[in-house]
């Protein structure tokens, strides 16, 4: 039986406010607080029943966050809204002395800048207060690591190249639109691209090495070479990987829309002057596109993503490994009126605070989730509508050149 209080009504905070509320033996008590009080009360009476109290807050500010965790006293704080927000959450946090968990780490605003360094930061203070943060436990960053975890844990004596391979094949009839915040989104494909290799990170220009690569009951789709955030942990917790990558599918009508936006500069971060008014180009692109969250219905097709791996194996001979879940959109809208990507983010956020308060992911201090034990949360994606596969020596398009 414990509180938590979730930050962020947007399309992944649907999802897990949804998923917790099924399991009232462990979510006892929610609140859901974000910026816009309206779209609280609007999922709030989704599930009906007064089981989801709401509040509005500014997560920027720290002492409204402070009152706000004072006043519901929750044993966990849930962060999805943005990463500009996950500092001030882990301040009120550190201020209250309540558990932490997020599923993308922080970035500045004014700089497209993603590394873990602030968030590490905080591991002492956190291990002093006696509190627990977990960091980026969503998909991707989140269910990817715990795949790596697993197969290290259960099939590898020592893991050398991993892929993360990650596909939508799905279409939400919508000219351009993108599957979660377009401003974080956006702001993370136009940065320059990096992998890591040989204990070097090497840096190409944005989305310029793509190849096409075969996901499971999809086929083949062009996929694209991406910085993303979980290659900075997991090269630190599996020091023998020689290469770790990171791929993403992108349509050609979402890349000829983005190329258009940033050729015209409505991407830029950087502020300008409008009839007398400071804007940020991107912050009024976000405004006038579709929000995530109204994408679910009639959302066709499906997500898959995994981890391709290659090494050797516990018995010494090599193994070549892949591990992958596909997720469809119009299943994840019927159950929770989501679309894929912000299903597949927000069960693992649900798990990942189950594990924590059931004490089976409970240590003091700062942690990616492939710290953690792997089992328990592989057991539960099973269970909690997230089924993965497991393929053993199939062939692996692991020479991809760069
Ligand atoms: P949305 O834009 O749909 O939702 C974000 C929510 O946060 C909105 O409700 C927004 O309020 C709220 N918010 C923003 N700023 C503040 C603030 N200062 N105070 C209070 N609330 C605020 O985004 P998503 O739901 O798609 O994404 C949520 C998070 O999940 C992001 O951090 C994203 O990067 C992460 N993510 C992680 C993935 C993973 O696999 N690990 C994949 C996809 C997303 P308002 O409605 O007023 O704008």
């Amino acid at each position: 039986m414990s509180r938590v209080l979730i930050i962020g009504a947007g399309g992944v905070g649907n999802v897990v406010v949804k998923k917790c509320a099924m399991i009232p033996e462990v979510f006892s008590d929610i609140m859901l607080a974000s910026r816009t009080l309206s779209k609280c009360r609007a999922i709030a009476e989704e599930i009906g029943g007064n089981r989801i109290k709401v509040a509005q807050v500014d997560a920027d500010n720290v002492a409204e966050l402070v009152s706000l965790i004072e006043s519901f006293k929750p044993e966990l704080v849930i962060n999805v809204a943005l990463p500009y927000q996950d500092l001030p959450i882990m301040d009120a946090c550190l201020q209250t002395g309540v558990h932490y968990l997020d599923t993308a780490n922080y970035e500045p605003k004014d700089e497209a800048k993603f590394e873990y360094s602030w968030q590490w930061a905080y591991k002492k203070r956190f291990e002093e207060r006696s509190i627990m943060a977990l960091l980026g436990c969503g998909f991707d960053p989140g269910a990817t690591q715990v795949f790596t975890a697993y197969a290290a844990k259960h099939h590898f004596s020592e893991m050398h190249y991993l892929d993360i391979v990650d596909c939508n094949a799905g279409s939400h009839g919508k000219a351009f639109a993108t599957n979660f915040n377009p401003e974080i989104n956006i702001r993370e494909i136009t940065q320059n691209g990096k992998y890591f290799e040989n204990g070097q990170w090497k840096e190409i220009p944005p989305m310029s090495v793509h190849k096409p690569i075969h996901y499971p009951n999809i086929g083949e789709r062009e996929s694209y070479l991406l910085y993303h955030e979980e290659l900075e942990s997991l090269v630190k917790n599996f020091p023998t990987l020689k290469r770790a990558r990171f791929w993403m599918t992108f349509g050609q009508q979402y890349i000829t829309h983005l190329n258009v936006l940033q050729n015209v500069g409505m991407t830029s971060i950087k502020p300008i002057m409008y009839k007398g008014v400071e804007i940020v180009p991107l912050e009024f692109l976000k405004a006038v596109l579709p929000e995530p969250s109204s994408l679910g219905e009639n959302y066709t097709g499906e997500t898959s993503i995994g981890c391709q791996i290659k090494g050797i194996g516990k018995d010494g001979k090599p193994l070549t490994y892949f591990i992958y879940n596909n997720c469809s959109h119009a299943e994840a809208y019927r159950e929770v009126q989501a679309q894929a990507v912000s299903y597949t983010t927000g069960v693992p956020a649900m798990i990942g605070a189950l594990l924590m308060l059931t004490k089976q992911w409970m240590k003091p201090g700062v942690y990616n989730v492939e710290e953690m034990n792997p089992d328990p949360f592989m057991e539960l994606m099973n269970i909690h509508g997230l089924p993965w596969h497991e393929q053993f020596n199939i062939e692996l398009p692991h020479e991809y050149p760069v």
